[in-house]
């Protein structure tokens, strides 16, 4: 089964947003909103969503603002943006604080899905899954499950293999508990976020992952930052 794709859509005028949101929730999209951009750059960070539709005229935040952040918080997915005709929209500087496109008011929901699942398609071709992964005196092979340290096999269980994939092919992001837990145990409802510690736990322990230069960093109140090799 494929996982739902999960939006969120940052955008002030609430019956453009809740339009948005019953549309893409009825293309079979998890969609969540957010009505300013400090809630949309607090989303977009801590639920890590696979695309954001993101107004330009926001109340506080700018959305050009609110793009840079996230692109410096680490968040890498795309991020779509929606301009107002007659707006004094400056397309270069949107792609320069990293946006990926430009949807203008008034669109259609059809054009504006298509840019949509034009931009998940590039982005998952963009991070292909790596077979094997080596930083520092660690060295792993994600087919082969072989994990050295040190030159020496240590050994790892299937979601401890799993969970160190996943937070390597999105090194360098923070990830929230709750994405990790929804990506790695699939909303296992048998597991909690401390499940998620634990699993953490261990694979410092097995990596020999030693403060004060983590691999696996802990980013308080959200989650966990995987940094080896970068
Ligand atoms: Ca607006």
């Amino acid at each position: 089964m494929t996982q739902k794709k999960r939006i969120l859509i940052v955008e002030d005028e609430k019956q453009i947003r809740e339009s948005l949101q019953d549309f893409f929730n009825l293309q079979g999209y998890d969609v969540d909103g957010a009505a300013t951009g400090d809630e949309g750059l607090r989303k977009g960070i801590s639920d890590y969503p696979d695309l954001i539709v993101l107004d330009i005229m926001l109340p506080g935040m700018h959305g050009y603002d609110v793009c840079r952040r996230l692109r410096t918080e680490g968040y890498k997915n795309p991020v779509l943006f929606l301009t107002a005709k007659g707006e004094e929209v400056d397309k270069l500087t949107g792609f320069d604080v990293g946006g990926d496109d430009y949807v203008t008011k008034p669109f259609s929901l059809l054009e504006l899905h298509a840019r949509v699942r034009a931009l998940l398609r590039r982005a998952e071709k963009d991070v292909p899954e790596e077979e094997a992964y080596s930083f520092d005196n660690v060295s792993v092979n994600f087919t082969t499950y072989d994990l050295q340290v040190d030159g020496k096999a240590v050994k790892l269980s299937a979601k401890e293999m799993e969970l160190l994939r996943f937070i390597v092919k999105h090194r360098g992001q923070v990830l929230s508990r709750e994405v990790l837990l929804e990506k790695v145990w699939n909303y296992d409802s048998e597991v909690s976020t401390r499940t998620v510690d634990t699993h953490i736990l261990n694979l410092r322990r097995k990596l020999s992952d030693t403060p004060p230069n983590r691999y696996i960093q802990t980013v308080h109140g959200v989650g966990y930052k995987f940094v080896g090799g970068l």
